[in-house]
């Protein structure tokens, strides 16, 4: 490497942090130095060296251009960020070194090529904390930019937790505390960063307001729109076009850890979607579609209108099965448009994508024909498009349709677009066939019938004869090399009409790209409504989606009341049906309404109660995103949030003791429960000593019997038979699981009956798990002494005892009558102290 170069290489390095640099030389990407030792390994290239001056060689490693798609992820998914260094001038135009210039920095939360899945979102975030705590989060890839702000440091958890950005970005102070932000790949600020919104306010002009309005938003905001500026100096993404406030009133909300116990979209084994909710549900045909149902999925709807008109929606595909079928082929044609315009705004799209475009614009006419017969909401979901037919007649003029086959030769304009296009290219082919008649002619001349006329990028257009041949080579051949067996030779006049195809095929070049360029830019000034049309294509899809699996899996539509009850028959777990055949699955009814809004179930392990309480709150989830269920009938008034308490929580890993997380839980539970939440409860206390655990259970449950604002609609199921006694108090109720005796053996039959459980069965289970016969033996003599041992009972009459003196009329002492009657203002000091001493006495 000359040592200019070198030069600029360590110049710019210096700009660039901690960043991996990027360099581009020729068709490659170069690293140097430590950031080539990083890379190579984890990119699996071969490390090299270079010289590098004065007998010094450097570590070299390095990526071809084109595939940097494929080579970024990984270094950022290693955790590293990558600053991306291009030839900013012609390098044949360049005097000296060619000028070079940073294009993009790529972090975790703004990578945008290559991401592993369209139907994740890849968010950055920013947290800012100014009175209230302030929350921002941006999909670069897909143009989507929330703001949030709440007074509590919970709730600010527990949305990032569900936002689960890439990175997130802090400012200095806020990483002191390391412990919230652990989960996230952080990047900090300045200060600086998040003061002042005037960057902000030129990109989103109409949102003033707003920013005002949520100042410490606006600064987590602030500081988010910075960075995502200098990520990609010099362009502005023209995708994202409007700030939303994301309002909580709007959605039922669910905290991290209900989201991830009743495995809405990640399953609770591993990382996975098998097993969760939206792998049942998701039947979409496009990855934003797939990323909106997701969306959906933690964001249930709260108005009873609202549910309405997505189950409208959804029951209009449900009932036709031609037009659902219809539907989803015209969606299989959809191209992720929301990327699209991402890939745009960067400068980053090709024609390809561009075609694509010019595709999936075909569609809204036709599914909008489709669509127009039916009643209202669906048709109305379908508005754009139509102001798009004339950017896709143009981009279908223009662009040459065999780029999608994949030629990289290929050109990149249609014949006939443009005259000055084709003149061109008219002399580029005519110089060929010019070159091949010259071949044919000098053949004849010379009389040397193996002559050929080739081409390389060093010498240009030659001639060639074979040593064998030398001697008869005309005078006016010019020798330009010599090989092995043959010579080259160049004449003046097959120079003069190389520089004459030359320059055409170099114009037509920079002719056909400038084309290109301005149907980018013309894409790009329809961002908005391309957009929308994005949006509106993937609810379509959503609601076919979710009518195919309400036919496939058989589900009803469920009926949205305003009577604050949740009545299923026959309702079915959605997820564990599919994985045991909806044959073997047992289905169960549900009745929660305001004057029996406490179930307490027990009954033997593995008799399906986890499986019976996150069916019910599947069920009411669904009905809440507008889908149909998995029951014969269910009449569901929308809750307001779902809590769970459900299994241990493996949060071991993170050093804290089950039972301390499972208090937590129920901290978390009491402190933010209404009387329009669902509160699903198993096995509460059981971290714990036995009798701790039955008083902690025991005094939950009595507080969500009897306080008064409360009163939430509860399933709680557990292993203390000694809780079914307040089964049987106002407000509440017994279920148990029916299991039938076999002799010495069980058999689960999964129905949930009324009433409580009589015996737990521990044993039973553990001999149906294969615990050895001697041990089961010895089990069924500890399990008499201890059921005849005093100290349960003990146990038992002293919650009794206190269950009655909380439900009884505090007695009052007569003798507090005597006192209040007492007419103290006509007492003399000398009969007050009297009658003191008169009372003693009485006491
Ligand atoms: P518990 O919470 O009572 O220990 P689970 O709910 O975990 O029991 O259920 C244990 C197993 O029983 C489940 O994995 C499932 O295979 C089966 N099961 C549960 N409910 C049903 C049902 N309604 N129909 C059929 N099988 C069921």
């Amino acid at each position: 490497m000359s040592t200019p170069m070198m030069q600029q290489y360590q110049e710019i390095k210096a700009r660039v942090g901690d960043a991996i640099l990027f360099f581009r030389l020729g068709d490659f990407y170069e690293m140097f130095g430590a950031d080539a030792e990083l890379a190579a390994p984890i990119l699996e290239i071969a490390l090299t060296g270079r010289e590098a001056g004065e007998a010094r060689r450097i570590p070299m490693c390095g990526v071809p251009y084109h595939s940097v798609e494929h080579y970024l992820p990984k270094l950022i998914a290693a955790g590293h960020k990558v600053a991306i260094c291009e030839q900013v001038e012609d390098p044949r135009l360049a005097k000296g070194i060619v000028k070079r210039e940073i294009v993009r920095l790529v972090s975790p939360g703004t990578l945008t090529d290559g991401l592993l899945s369209g139907q994740d979102n890849n968010f950055l975030a920013g947290v800012w904390h100014d009175g209230a705590w302030g929350l921002a989060f941006l999909d670069m890839t897909t143009g989507e930019f929330t703001i949030f702000e709440t007074e509590s440091f919970d709730i600010l958890q527990a949305e990032l937790a569900h936002v689960r950005p890439a990175e997130l970005l802090l400012p200095k102070e806020l990483l002191k505390q390391a412990k919230p932000w652990q989960p996230y790949y952080c990047t900090v600020r300045e200060r600086r960063d998040y003061v002042g919104t005037e960057d902000l306010r030129e990109h989103f002009a109409g949102q003033a307001a707003l920013l005002e309005e949520h100042p410490a938003a606006a600064g987590a905001a602030a500081a988010l729109w910075r960075y995502v500026l200098a990520s990609v100096p010099g362009t502005t993404p023209s995708h994202v076009l409007e700030i939303k406030l994301y309002n909580q009133d709007r959605w039922m909300v669910l905290d991290s850890w209900t989201r991830r116990n009743l495995e809405l979209s990640e399953s609770l084994r591993g990382k996975g979607k098998k097993g969760t909710l939206f792998s049942v549900l998701d039947l979409t045909k496009t990855a934003a579609g797939g990323r909106l149902l997701k969306r959906w999925l933690e964001q249930p709807l709260l108005s009873v209108a609202e549910i309405e008109t997505r189950l409208a929606a959804v029951e209009g595909l449900y009932r036709d099965e031609f037009l659902r079928s219809d539907v989803q082929k015209l969606l299989d044609e959809v191209y992720d448009l929301e990327r699209l315009m991402g890939k745009v705004s960067y400068g980053s799209a090709q024609a390809r994508d561009l075609l694509a475009l010019a595709q999936t614009l075909n569609v809204p006419p036709l599914l909008r024909a489709l669509l127009a017969p039916q009643a209202e909401p669906l048709a109305n979901y379908l508005r754009r498009g139509d102001d798009l037919a004339l950017l896709k007649e143009k981009l279908t003029d223009a662009l040459n349709p065999d780029i999608l086959s994949g030629s990289a030769q290929t050109s990149l304009i249609r014949a006939g677009y443009s005259a000055e296009v084709d003149e061109l290219r008219a002399v580029v082919s005519g110089g060929r066939d010019w070159i091949a008649a010259l071949e044919t002619s000098e053949k004849e001349r010379t009389g040397i019938r193996s002559l050929k006329i080739g081409y390389n990028k060093v010498f240009g257009y030659y001639i060639e004869v074979t040593h064998a041949n030398a001697g008869l080579v005309p005078a006016d051949y010019q020798r330009k090399q010599t090989l092995a067996n043959a010579e080259r030779f160049v004449t003046p006049e097959l120079k003069e009409y190389e520089q004459k195809i030359l320059t055409a095929e170099t114009r037509l070049g920079q002719l056909e790209y400038d084309i290109f360029a301005a149907l980018r830019e013309e894409v790009r000034s329809h961002t908005e409504e391309i957009l929308q049309l994005a949006q509106e294509l993937a609810q379509i899809d959503v609601f076919a989606g979710l009518a195919e699996a309400a036919v496939r899996y058989n589900y009803v539509r469920p009926e949205i009341s305003a009577a604050k009850e949740i009545r299923i028959s026959e309702g079915r777990h959605p997820v564990v049906e599919q994985m045991l055949g909806t044959q073997a699955f047992v289905p169960n009814d549900t009745s929660l309404t305001p004057e029996k809004h406490l179930g307490i179930i027990t009954g033997p392990n593995m008799a399906g109660k986890s499986t019976y309480m996150r069916q019910v709150a599947l069920i009411v989830l669904m009905a809440q995103i507008g889908s149909f269920v998995p029951a014969q009938k269910a009449k569901i008034s929308p809750v307001d949030r779902i809590f769970t308490r459900v299994g241990a929580a493996d949060d071991l890993a993170a050093g804290q003791s089950t039972f301390m997380v499972e208090m937590q839980e129920v901290a978390y539970i009491l402190r933010h429960a209404t009387s329009a939440s669902l509160i699903i409860l198993d096995e509460v206390g059981r971290g714990t000593a036995t009798f701790d655990g039955l008083s902690i259970a025991w005094a939950l449950v009595e507080h969500l019997q009897r306080h008064p604002a409360l009163k939430p609609k509860t399933l709680f199921a557990t292993h203390y038979h000694e809780l079914t006694q307040l089964g049987e108090l106002p407000g509440s109720f017994n279920l148990h699981v029916s299991v039938k005796e076999k002799g010495e053996d069980i058999v689960f039959l999964h129905k949930i009956l009324p009433g409580k459980a009589d015996r737990s069965y521990g044993i039973q289970v553990a001999r149906l798990a294969g615990v050895p016969a001697e041990l089961l033996q010895r089990a069924k003599v500890l399990l008499r002494t201890l059921e005849e041992s005093s100290q349960q009972e003990t146990l038992m009459e002293e919650a009794a005892v206190t269950q009655l003196a909380l439900f009884a009329e505090p007695e009052t002492h007569p003798l507090l009558d005597e006192i209040g009657a007492l007419p103290l203002e006509d007492m003399s000091p000398r009969q007050a102290l009297e009658y003191l001493f008169d009372l003693r006495t009485r006491l």
